[in-house]
């Protein structure tokens, strides 16, 4: 296996990062402070062909590989800083268009991935509830076949994109005593009648990244709008997550955007009549965060070889899954801790990875559940 980076990836990934450094970072504090989710931002980078990028080519994406799609995700994330736009990008990208690729229709591809390609449209992928969280099986929407339609009645909850997306990829049951058998997917266009979506959650941070509830009553959704098979949504749900670990690309460049601030700001601030970046236990911390990112970047890559290469990747992706998300985590306190008082400071945006490792600890499965799954297939029961 040859983890370097070809010619043409090293190119891609320098024209993501100075695209997301020159076009991108300059306006993350505004909008995380002031304006919220900025639709200029968004078409900047449909324009750079970021928000269909492993979209295939003859639906008017950019056809990037898993690993490519990595590199790009990582160098966005390491130029721009801007953890919140990663969200609605990854979340649109590969939690909502590339389960259309993967078991949509040719006529629910025609329709829907070119315009989510090119950014027109946006998604959001609906699975949480307010009762079924990490128990995804026990979700209570129903869908309801009428006919040539599907009545869709319950709600979602925690859903990223939900105030601002176009398209749903929505999880309900066709038959609730079922369990996980009953589950099965729709794609629900906004203005379908039945279908409203609450206010802007209110988070701790990633503010620019609106989360929201979506709320089904008597939802008619057209039968051709289904999504793979009647009953095969939670399969469905599991294979479309090898897509969805693609975002760890991200929190490998959130490190190494903290560690580039983190290093700037050592070699700066001075105590005791020298830059701090001269004492060793500051240069320990460092030292912890570059490990962290190492260990954590060859964890991905193999991910997304395994991806490429169609291996089994349930152990992986669980163990990859846990490993970086709470690596990013490590990492991001002691991006606080080099900061001292300042980076407590909103002047400062360096405590933003904080909430964003946080959050990408419990989004996509907990670690708590990621150690029962490696537990469960370590012991076979
Ligand atoms: C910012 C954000 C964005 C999100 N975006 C989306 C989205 O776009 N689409 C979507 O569908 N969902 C989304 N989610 C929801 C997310 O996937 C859920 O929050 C997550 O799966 C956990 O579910 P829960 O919050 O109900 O926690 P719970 O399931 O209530 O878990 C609470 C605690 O109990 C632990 N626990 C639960 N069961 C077990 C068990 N069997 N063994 C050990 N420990 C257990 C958990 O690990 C956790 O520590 C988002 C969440 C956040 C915070």
């Amino acid at each position: 296996m040859d983890f370097n980076l070809t010619e043409e990836q090293r190119m891609f990934a320098d024209s993501v990062e100075k695209f997301a450094q020159k076009e991108i970072a300059p306006g993350v504090e505004e909008r995380e402070e002031v304006t919220g989710f900025s639709i200029d931002t968004w078409k900047k980078m449909s324009a750079f062909g970021l928000n269909g990028l492993c979209i295939p080519v003859e639906y008017g994406g950019g056809g990037a590989d898993p690993i490519t799609t990595i590199i790009g995700t990582q160098a966005f994330a390491r130029g721009s800083g801007d953890f919140s736009l990663v969200v609605v990008w990854l979340s649109h990208l590969l939690l909502a268009a590339m389960p259309i690729v993967d078991l949509g229709t040719e006529a629910q591809k025609k329709k829907y991935l070119p315009k989510m390609a090119s950014g027109e449209w946006i998604g959001a992928y609906a699975l949480t509830e307010p009762e079924a969280g990490t128990d995804a099986t026990g979700l209570r929407t129903t869908a309801k076949k009428e006919g040539d339609h599907y009545i869709l009645n319950g709600s979602k909850t925690f859903i990223s994109n939900a105030p601002i997306a176009d398209v749903f990829v929505v999880f309900a049951s066709i038959d609730l005593s079922l369990r996980a058998g009953g589950i099965t997917i729709f794609i629900v266009d906004r203005n379908t009648p039945g279908l409203t979506t609450g206010k802007p959650l209110k988070k701790y941070d990633g503010h620019s990244a609106p989360t929201g509830e979506i709320f089904f009553e008597d939802c008619r959704v057209p039968a051709e709008n289904l999504l793979g098979k009647e009953g095969e949504g939670f399969l469905a749900m599991i294979s479309s997550l090898g897509w969805e670990r693609m975002a760890f690309g991200s929190s490998i460049g959130i490190m190494e955007w903290e560690l580039n601030q983190c290093i700037a700001y050592a070699k700066e601030r001075k105590q005791f009549g020298k830059p701090i970046a001269k004492f060793q236990l500051v240069q320990a911390m460092l030292a912890e965060m570059k490990i962290d990112i190492e260990a954590a970047r060859y964890l991905v890559y193999n991910l997304a070889w395994k991806k490429h290469t169609k291996t089994d990747t349930a152990l992986d992706a669980a163990i990859t899954k846990t490993f970086v998300t709470e690596a990013a985590n490590r990492n991001s306190q002691k991006a606080v801790q080099i900061f001292g008082g300042n980076g407590c400071m909103r002047e400062y945006p360096i405590g933003h990875g904080l909430w964003a490792s946080k959050m990408s600890m419990i989004g996509g499965g907990t670690s708590q559940i990621q150690r029962v799954i490696i537990g469960r297939l370590l012991t076979g029961s």
